[in-house]
């Protein structure tokens, strides 16, 4: 969708990483592409008290390139700047009069996009004072866009997800996860469903195995205060990899709607095999890492790393085994793993499908279907082939896509699209309550397995986890496809 929006945008947090890292690049892509143009304001709050002048140099500063300067300055001049308490009602009283001011300033037709882009400790407390303080609009459209974390279980995203449906309606939410804004997270779909070939082999009598990973080679870095609260778990399996499961495995949406498109989810996630907390805890294994000379340098471990506790039992690291009661796949193991401190960044899934029977060329090894979402972006179909010269043994031989570099950065990031998708309304690429509702429910038997020991294996930084990441898939004959330490094609 290219079209132009109109809106006045407020974002809570606007002084923070989130916004500059992310949030006003994507802003400016979208002015580049006409989607924001005349017909916008963004106010930005947050506690500093910062002028408006000062605002927008903050934002220019975010976004400019080296030739994009003058249209960053023009950008900027739509942004306004509030100095605001999120628990003080008097400021929203002055949020909601300086939002009518610039919707008529800039005739954004009464519509308000409100992005909560700071601790989720503050997403019930701002949605109920947009509602005690009257901010939404009767004559626009009002939607939320609220960021991840979306609770710590699933008690506590219940709560959350209470509190904000006080104030706004299921189809004015939209909560971001934005591994479903990758393009390549995106084209899962039309790999699967746009490739006859393709969705006649996606069932259990060709697939061997699914394999996700999502592999981080930095440590926990400046983020250690929320890292301790959360865990590789929870902060990677419960949204990204099972949305990833979840575009992995569910039925074909009968049409490109967001309704469809949830409707198959949610069944997905509704047939994701439940666990009793004896099979998560043989299913699921988590490590931290520890300290390691990597290329020469001294790296610490998660446990001396500044802000961390001495005796910390925070998973750095995530490997299981899923199983789906979807009858298409029940009985294949989609294996996922991720961690900080990984050989090499990568995110990537592996579909292996079943070898064949020994036949005139002798064995039919198992042919693999690669998906490379980061940091390249492109397929691999490894098939058997002959082998060159006066022989008939196969061997393994890639056909090879790759996204050419510029295409893909052209491409809108993956923020770009998101806030795109939410001024437009579509809530597609965006979590549903359902989905969130079901993962951690499954994400919960975990933790409850977990919080019965207090062990917790290591993996030495650099490596790709804990021995026992590989013996659980070892245990059905199986081994991980993507081993970095291994030459393969680029990843
Ligand atoms: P941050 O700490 O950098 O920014 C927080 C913002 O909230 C600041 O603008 C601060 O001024 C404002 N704030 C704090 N207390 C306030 C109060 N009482 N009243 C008004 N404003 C207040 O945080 P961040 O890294 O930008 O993260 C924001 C949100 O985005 C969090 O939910 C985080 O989990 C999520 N998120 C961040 C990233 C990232 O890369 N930074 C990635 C994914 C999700």
């Amino acid at each position: 969708m290219s079209e132009e929006t109109s809106a006045v945008i407020i974002l809570f947090g606007g002084s923070g990483d989130l916004a500059q890292r992310k949030l006003y690049p994507a802003m400016f892509g979208l002015y580049k592409r006409g989607i924001l143009a005349a017909h916008f304001a963004v106010i930005g709050t947050a506690r500093r008290p910062w002028s408006n002048a000062h605002y927008r140099d903050i934002v220019v500063a975010a976004v400019a390139g080296d030739n994009d300067h003058d249209q960053a300055v023009a950008f900027s001049e739509h942004f306004y700047y509030q100095s605001h308490d999120v628990t003080d009602a008097e400021h929203y009283i002055t949020l909601k009069e300086l939002a009518a001011t610039l919707d008529a300033k800039y005739q954004a037709a009464g519509n308000r996009l409100y992005y909560m882009a700071m601790a989720p400790a503050f997403f019930a407390t701002i949605a109920s004072h947009l509602k005690s303080e009257a901010l939404l609009t009767t004559d626009g459209f009002n939607r939320l866009v609220i960021e991840k974390p979306f609770g710590h279980d699933y008690a506590s995203a219940k709560e959350l997800n209470d509190s904000i449906t006080a104030t706004f309606k299921e189809a004015q939410i939209f909560r971001i996860d934005h591994y479903l804004g990758k393009e390549m997270a995106q084209a899962i779909m039309g790999l699967r469903f746009g490739n006859p070939i393709i969705k006649a082999l996606w069932n259990k009598d060709f697939i061997q195995d699914i394999q996700i990973t999502l592999a981080e080679a930095v440590g926990v870095e400046e983020r250690a205060g929320y890292y301790e609260t959360a865990g590789a778990l929870r902060d990677m399996v419960q949204n990204h990899v099972m949305q990833l499961v979840a575009c992995l495995t569910m039925e074909e949406p009968t049409e490109l709607s967001a309704a469809a498109v949830h409707k198959v989810k949610a069944e997905a996630f509704a047939a994701l095999h439940r666990y009793t907390e004896e099979e998560a805890a043989a299913n699921f294994v988590r490590a931290q890492y520890t300290q390691a000379t990597i290329a020469g340098s001294d790296v610490p471990g998660y446990r001396e790393e500044p802000g961390v506790a001495a005796d910390s039992l925070t998973d750095t690291f995530v490997a299981g085994r899923i199983l789906t009661d979807l009858p298409d796949l029940a009985g294949v193991p989609i294996y996922v793993r991720t961690g900080k401190r990984l050989t090499r960044k990568s995110t990537q899934v592996t579909v292996t499908f079943k070898p064949g029977a020994a036949g005139m060329f002798g064995a039919q090894p198992a042919a693999h279907l690669t998906i490379y979402i980061e940091p390249t972006q492109g397929i691999t179909l490894e098939l058997n082939g002959k082998q060159l010269g006066a022989t008939n043994a196969l061997v393994p031989q890639n056909l090879d896509f790759r996204h050419d570099k510029k295409a893909a950065q052209a491409a809108p990031e993956a923020y770009e699209r998101l806030i795109g998708d939410a001024l437009h309304g579509d809530q597609t690429n965006f979590n549903h309550w359902v989905e969130l509702a079901a993962t951690w429910r499954y994400i919960d038997v975990i933790l409850a397995a977990w919080a019965k020991d207090d062990q917790m294996p290591t993996y030495a930084a650099g490596t790709m986890g804990p021995k026992a990441a590989f013996d659980l898939l070892q245990r059905d004959g199986h081994d991980w496809f993507w081993q970095p330490t291994r030459i393969q094609m680029a990843d």
